[in-house]
């Protein structure tokens, strides 16, 4: 099976936006601020997740960050913030925006913040109830908070611009369809699965990718008054790398991307220093494996994060180069709260999961059987219906639109088609974590990521909603008045 070419497939486009033209209200300058606040936990850490075990933190290859960026067009201001965490959960996103002082002038409905998505840190959910869990997601909202507030303190005459390019060579459908004789049973026991999730390079039986990444590499430059690079924002749809050491803390490629970005752009104890952030798009299918071809030889780790993030960081300088900045753009934001149905175990499944769960000897050691045994009993504790927190920034002629789940590529794709504001890119993990959002046709699929579980509970028609939902916050920020 094979998909129609991506929108941009073959060469590298580069498309510098103009933003929205407005001349800046007499009485109002643009400001910006930006600033990094540490967040690497003490080794010791527990780096487990809902589904996969993962060990406690034993080294540290490079630090944790909150990188935060504010905005300020003299009537309204906003934060972007973008974490090095995989999964951030909405109570500790609200504590966090709780613990940003009112002096700053940043209520929390002002604030967007992100988790990357790297696979390298503690899971930011409830999962073990201890001590140093609780403490340490204490310690993230606390440090998060901090550095909105020290971006706030950074705050000083800017302007501002945007454009992007395609790197398609980063971003890869890990779903694949398979030949019915080549399926796997799920952890269920089931057969019906048509897709398999990271099948493995030179599988036999696989047929074909599931889906079109979305190859852009959006970057959003604010600069200085003077030139002086102050912040950029990039943006792309990439799960994570990995290939990181056993047992290490490691932001992956977000983290590195912003180091070497750095280094190309700006001046070493540049004061404030420029700050770099990379937020996750819409990659909940996306990885930067290319099933269709041949194994390589094995990278030493860390050896894909240095070259994804180099070469992402070389085409983001590229850009960078040829953005021209607006000395004033409008912002505004809007969010709202959308509540969608929890799927629900069936009995039978109820019943198998007990049974599974009851039989368990040692719940240290859990199959992949026993996981989903356990994850099934825990969603069918759920409420009936979750809210989700969604939200849509404009900056000039530019839409951001950030929802709390691992959103699937096409669902990317269609906002950015069909957003009142154009360009517009979107941001995954924000705000919350409420799992995978696969579409129905996904759903009718299967794969590990319709599986019932924490990670993937909500409703079918969940991604149809939420992007009705941002294209109507969309208009609602591209329609405000100023
Ligand atoms: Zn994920």
């Amino acid at each position: 099976m094979t998909l129609k070419p991506l929108l941009f497939a073959t060469a590298v486009i580069l498309v510098v936006g103009a933003p929205l033209r407005a001349a800046a209200p007499a009485d109002r300058v643009f400001r910006a601020g930006a600033a990094t606040s540490n967040i690497t936990p003490p080794l010791g850490a527990s780096l487990d997740g809902y589904i996969a075990q993962g060990t406690r933190a034993t080294r540290v290859h490079d630090e944790l960050h909150a990188r935060c960026l504010v905005l300020d067009d003299g009537r309204t201001r906003l934060a972007l913030v973008v974490v090095d965490n995989t999964m951030i959960a909405r109570e500790i996103h609200e504590r966090a925006k709780a613990l940003v002082p009112a002096a700053t002038g940043l209520m929390p409905g002002r604030i967007l913040i992100s988790a990357t998505h790297t696979h390298s840190t503690p899971r930011a959910v409830p999962l073990h109830g201890d001590a140093a869990e609780r403490e340490y997601q204490e310690f993230l909202a606390r440090r998060i908070a901090d550095g909105i507030q020290r971006a706030v303190s950074n705050l000083a005459p800017a302007r501002i611009g945007w454009g992007a390019v395609a790197r398609p060579e980063f971003v890869f459908s890990r779903r694949w369809h398979v030949k019915p004789e080549a399926r796997v049973p799920n952890p269920f026991g089931e057969t019906g699965d048509q897709v398999l999730m990271n099948p493995g390079v030179g599988r036999a039986g696989l047929l074909g990718p599931s889906t079109q990444p979305d190859p852009e590499l959006f970057i959003l430059s604010v600069q200085h008054a003077d030139g002086r690079p102050l912040a950029v924002l990039a943006n792309y749809g990439l799960h994570y790398v990995g290939g990181t050491g056993a047992g290490a803390i490691s932001a992956d490629y977000f983290g590195a991307f912003a180091e070497l970005l750095a280094q190309r752009i700006a001046t070493p104890l540049q004061d404030p220093p420029f700050v770099g952030l990379m937020a996750n798009g819409t990659s909940g299918d996306i990885n930067a494996v290319d099933f269709s071809r041949p194994p390589g030889p094995p990278a030493a780790p860390y050896a894909r994060i240095r070259e994804v993030a180099g070469q992402l960081a070389e085409s983001a300088e590229q850009v960078y180069r040829k953005i021209k900045h607006e000395a004033w753009v409008p912002l505004a934001m809007a969010e709202s709260d959308l509540p969608l149905a929890v799927r629900r175990p069936t009995a039978e499944r109820l019943a198998w999961a007990k049974q599974v769960w009851s039989e368990v000897k040692d719940k240290s050691r859990l199959t992949r059987r026993d996981v989903y045994a356990r994850e099934t009993l825990s969603v069918a504790d759920f409420p009936d219906q979750v809210p989700l927190k969604l939200q849509a920034i404009r900056v000039g002629g530019l839409g951001i639109a950030a929802a709390p789940c691992e959103v699937f590529a096409s669902t990317g794709l269609e906002i950015k088609a069909r957003s009142t504001l154009r360009p517009t890119f979107t941001i995954s993990l924000a705000n919350g974590y409420n799992g995978y959002l696969p579409t129905p046709r996904d759903h009718q699929l299967g794969g590990y990521e319709t599986w019932l579980a924490r990670s993937s509970y909500l409703e079918v028609e969940a991604s149809e909603k939420i992007r009705d939902e941002l294209l109507r916050l969309m208009t609602i920020v591209a329609e405000s008045v100023r």
